[in-house]
């Protein structure tokens, strides 16, 4: 049975005192809460992701790199390879954020090498997709849903699938303070498990986790996260507050 999923991206946010700071705050909520069946991941940003897995060691607060590049090594100054990601400990990856496909170029092509390259080295991945408003507007949102799937992933085999969560994040609710209702959530998640169980099979389907993105907040979450087909959610801005992030935790 899929697992449930809050997983806080932090993007380009807090120092190593605060990321360790928060990261402290949120193991001590947790621990006293009975997490059956759901995960909690936090992403911190690269310079701080050593110092945050100190921190989360003998949680169950697991912790996840925002990006990496496809390539094994090499001469790709700035950039941070898979390999160096699970050298740390790591087991999990988000890949194909919309701020990574709008600001730095990632296109479908680069984001199924990333998908390989993550794959390869055994790392988990969050693959993220999701239309702009112009998409929403002209009907489009479900095509443009189905082609950054199918280019990223529909390439894999049914078995890789156990290392893939997916994360639906419409950019016109990132950090907007619009969300997708509860309904337009669950209408593109069910749509999202059909076209997986068609191309692939209803175990697969059934059993990827489909995360909800998009300006989830404590106010908010427990309708989304109550619909059949929504697993969690990726949170941004209400991830790095220890007591918003932690409600959410609850809101299942
Ligand atoms: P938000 O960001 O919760 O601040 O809208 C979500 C995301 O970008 O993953």
């Amino acid at each position: 049975m899929r697992k449930q999923i809050v997983a806080g991206n932090w993007k380009m946010n807090k120092t190593v005192q605060e990321s360790t700071q928060l990261a402290d705050e949120i193991v001590s909520n947790v621990k006293d809460l009975s997490l059956n069946n759901t995960r909690v991941i936090i992403a911190p940003t690269f310079v701080n992701l050593s110092e945050v897995i100190k921190v989360t060691e003998s949680s169950i607060v697991e912790v996840a790199a925002q990006n990496m590049h496809q390539a094994k090594s090499g001469a790709y100054t700035g950039e941070i390879s898979a390999e160096m990601l699970t050298s740390l400990g790591l087991k999990t990856v988000i890949l194909g954020h919309s701020e990574r496909r709008e600001y730095f170029g990632e296109t479908d092509a680069i984001l199924a090498e990333k998908v390989d390259a993550a794959l390869a080295n055994d790392l988990e991945v969050i693959f993220c997709f999701g239309e702009v408003l112009e998409d929403r507007k002209a009907g489009n949102h479900f095509n443009v849903v189905e082609s950054q799937i199918k280019n990223g992933l529909f390439h894999l085999e049914a078995t890789a699938w156990k290392n893939i969560v997916l994360a639906y994040e419409p950019v016109w609710a990132i950090g907007t303070g619009e969300t997708a209702s509860p309904e337009q959530a669950q209408e593109m998640h069910a749509f999202i498990r059909k076209i997986v169980a068609d191309k692939y099979n209803q175990e697969v389907a059934d059993n990827v986790s489909i995360l909800y993105g998009g300006s989830v907040n404590p106010g908010n979450a427990k309708e989304i996260f109550s619909k059949q087909d929504v697993d969690g959610g990726l949170i941004g801005g209400a991830a790095l507050k220890a007591d918003s992030f932690i409600s959410l935790v609850k809101s299942f």
